[in-house]
């Protein structure tokens, strides 16, 4: 046994990893939470309904082919602490989690059809150097793996840390975001149905500003896959 995993071991007995939600059992490794709180988290019904939440958020903003959310906020507060873990503790294999049960619901639903290239919601380089990862792009590639599609964390950027946005109306922050995502190879995206992810939608301005960036690209369509949505 190797040393690492001997410390590992040791670890585990004197602070066990349980399930974040029920801190009673343990999920199996790698896991965030375990197997019986899984069954009991808010999916919604977006891989079936193609007049879902997700949708109605962009209909009128920009074409889709189809969109769809994993997860409700619930009343229990169980996506939002996961996406408080996930955004600020540290807590990657949520994402990984999520991404795998949000690829194997993509691959079982009727309404979608099987896009030619992934791509995560980008982040900005100082914001990615404070948190060490984007959570977007864990969670797209989890689904790229289930779904068999490459996921491009090159092909979308950000030029520009968008000032805080908290107290500004929808309008602004639309404008805001607007022009600071930029395309990197537009040749690589001609006639490619891109699946845009990212973790949360609000105003959806953000996945808006992504499509708008590609939106004059020959042939182009774009589909939206998010982890979670507030029911409307
Ligand atoms: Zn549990």
């Amino acid at each position: 046994m190797k040393l690492k995993d001997i410390v590992r071991n040791i670890k585990g007995l004197v602070y066990p990893d349980l399930c974040m939600f029920c801190h009673r059992d343990m999920p199996m490794e790698g896991h965030p939470f375990c197997l019986r709180c899984k069954v009991y988290l808010p999916l919604t019904d977006h891989f079936d309904n193609s007049e879902n939440e997700v949708l109605k958020h962009l209909w009128g903003r920009i074409i889709v082919q189809h969109a769809a959310a994993l997860f409700y906020f619930d009343s229990r507060g169980r996506v939002k602490e996961m996406m408080h873990r996930l955004k600020y503790k540290g807590y990657r294999s949520i994402a990984i989690e999520v991404g795998k049960m949000a690829g194997s619901a993509y691959l079982t639903s009727n309404l979608f059809h099987k896009p030619d290239v992934i791509i995560p919601v980008p982040q900005h380089k100082s914001r990615h150097r404070s948190r060490g990862y984007n959570q977007s792009a864990i969670f797209g590639e989890a689904v790229s793996e289930v779904i068999g599609v490459p996921m491009r964390e090159d092909l979308l950027i950000k030029t520009s840390t968008t000032p805080s946005q908290t107290k500004k109306s929808r309008i602004e922050r639309v404008e805001n975001v607007l022009g600071t995502i930029e395309v990197v190879s537009i040749n690589e995206l001609v006639n490619q149905h891109v699946l845009i992810v990212d973790d949360v939608i609000t105003t959806g301005a953000t996945i808006e500003s992504c499509a708008k960036a590609m939106e004059k690209i020959p042939g182009l369509k774009v589909s939206v896959l998010l982890m979670a949505i507030a029911k409307g």
